[in-house]
């Protein structure tokens, strides 16, 4: 463990003070590279926890709300530079505790103090517009304000990220948090919440309960405190969050899974689309809601592509996350990694061909290698459903509109690529794709800091995330008329 970790304490933060949780209980996570290794033990919290977490921010609302959206920023700054300063020991937890390659955890991590930053600066935006009355010249004005308590769920697959797309602009704006981080990585937001501590957040402004989400999530979306609900994660859990949350006319934002879809047209460039494919099906063992995993290629151009493909999954390095020049490592989990096989199982029971990997390629590690299917039918499990690795599909198609229509066919609508030379092309997948993120040549995974993310479709629901999109969600807008 490295020594910042060493010193992290595996606990709850709530009001201001490292706690553990009421009732003691625990859980050990392993390392998904060595399953024997222990990276640390976290608490196992129930609703008790959430509740004290949800009265600690209850508390320090008035007076974080009360500052100015440049003072709050300025915590922000600081904890960007906490985060920055510590971007290598970030990376090499989350490797050790979820099995990221190093090269993409550094990346991530980075992304994590340039999140801060960003939203350190939203502070000084408007906040509202001016209008004049109709009748009278008087005035009317609109002020965003505030939600007040907000509860925060995250996924394990960007443990850096994540959080602090959902915290940061959270307290940007003026809202105290109660955050659950996924139980099986909670070591990287631990740091995160290092940084803010140590940037001097006022207590109970930040609230961290770490445990299982039947009892600490659920309490957080139940309890009438807690007024919105920002979740990633997947489809049924986040059907399930947004019925009982909105039944409390909680905000609810959703961010969930999808099944991405790369077409390549018959004028692409095939290397750079080769390349996008295996990035986009196989970094991060696949593991990303945005992950490739059904690849359309022109007729003309299939078996051209799909022999550079195979070539490039040949030369790519699979295996030790920590290694700097791995591209692949491990699933995070065993229960993953069983739901990976019987993914792949399935694919193979309905009539689909593996033509690159399929099997366990470790015996300690849940370590899955780059997985190709062909001749899986459109309607096959494969085709349709989110199996979450490094799992990926090629499908011939014969005309742009056959490939636009097939791409469409699933209720998922997060990210889509074209690969294409052809602007005609371009312009019309940018017309008629299905999702809330489309990329022209570039791989389906990948997210800018400074511009909205969010699924459309089965995907997500609510305001997107990010950039200036996030204001939406985390304020509320109110009119005032004012008379003299
Ligand atoms: P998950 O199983 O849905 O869990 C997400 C979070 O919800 C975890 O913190 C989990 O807690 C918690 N949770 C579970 N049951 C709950 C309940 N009844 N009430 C409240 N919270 C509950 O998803 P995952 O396995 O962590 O992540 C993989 C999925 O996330 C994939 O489908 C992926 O596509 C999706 N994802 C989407 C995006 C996006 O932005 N669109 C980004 C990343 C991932 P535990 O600690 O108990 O698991
Ligand atoms: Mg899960």
């Amino acid at each position: 463990m490295s020594e910042t970790a060493a010193e992290l304490r595996a606990a709850n933060f709530i009001g201001g003070e490292w706690v553990p949780s009421r009732d003691g209980d625990v859980y050990e996570r392993h390392n998904p590279w060595r399953p024997s290794e222990v990276i640390g033990e976290f608490p196992s919290s129930t609703a008790e926890d959430a509740d004290a977490a949800i009265e600690a921010a209850s508390r320090a609302l008035r007076g974080w709300a009360g500052l100015s959206g440049a003072q709050r920023g300025a915590y922000l700054r600081k904890a960007a530079d906490v985060v920055e300063a510590r971007v290598e020991e970030i990376a090499q937890d989350m490797t050790r505790e979820m099995g990221k390659p190093l090269r993409e955890s550094r990346i991530e991590a980075t992304r994590a103090a340039a999140i801060l930053r960003f939203f350190s600066g939203e502070g000084w935006r408007p906040v509202g517009e001016l209008y004049e009355q109709s009748a009278a010249k008087s005035l009317v004005y609109t002020r965003r304000r505030p939600v007040g308590v907000v509860g925060l769920i995250t996924p394990w697959n960007f443990p850096a990220a994540i959080p602090t797309w959902k915290m940061a602009p959270a307290l940007a704006y003026g809202n105290t948090v109660v955050i659950k981080l996924a139980q099986d990585s909670p070591l990287t937001g631990l740091h995160l919440v290092r940084a803010l501590e140590e940037a001097e957040l006022p207590d109970g402004v930040l609230n961290l309960v770490i445990g299982s989400g039947s009892k600490v999530g659920n309490a957080m979306v139940t309890d009438p405190r807690v007024r919105a609900i920002s979740f990633t994660g997947s489809v049924p859990v986040g059907q399930g969050v947004r019925e009982r949350a909105t039944k409390l006319s909680k905000r609810v934002q959703l961010e969930l899974g999808g099944h991405n879809p790369l077409i390549v047209a018959e004028d692409a460039s095939l290397d750079k689309a080769v390349e996008a494919a295996y990035a986009g099906a196989f970094w991060s063992a696949g593991q990303k809601c945005t992950a490739t995993r059904r690849i359309f290629v022109a007729e003309p151009a299939y078996e051209d592509f799909r022999e550079r493909f195979l070539e490039r999954i040949a030369q790519g390095k699979v295996g030790d996350p920590s290694d700097p020049e791995t591209e692949v490592g491990p699933i995070v989990s065993e229960s993953q990694f069983d739901d990976v096989m019987s993914g792949i199982a399935r694919g193979r029971e309905e009539r689909g061909t593996i033509i690159a990997g399929g099997d366990r390629a470790d015996p300690d590690a849940y370590l899955i290698p780059p997985t190709v299917f062909e001749d899986v039918p459109d309607d096959a499990f494969l085709s349709c459903e989110e199996v979450f690795g490094p799992v990926t599909t090629l499908y011939r198609f014969s005309s742009l509109e056959e490939a636009i229509s097939r791409a469409n066919a699933v209720p998922f609508g997060l990210s889509a690529s074209v690969f294409t030379s052809n602007l005609a092309v371009a312009q019309r997948f940018v017309d008629e794709l299905q999702a809330g993120i489309l990329h022209v040549n570039s791989q389906t995974a990948g997210a800018d800091v400074h511009v909205p993310f969010g699924g459309s479709k089965e995907s997500g629901y609510g305001p997107h995330e990010q950039g200036r999109a996030a204001i939406e969600f985390y304020t509320e807008e109110i009119t005032v008329y004012q008379d003299v």
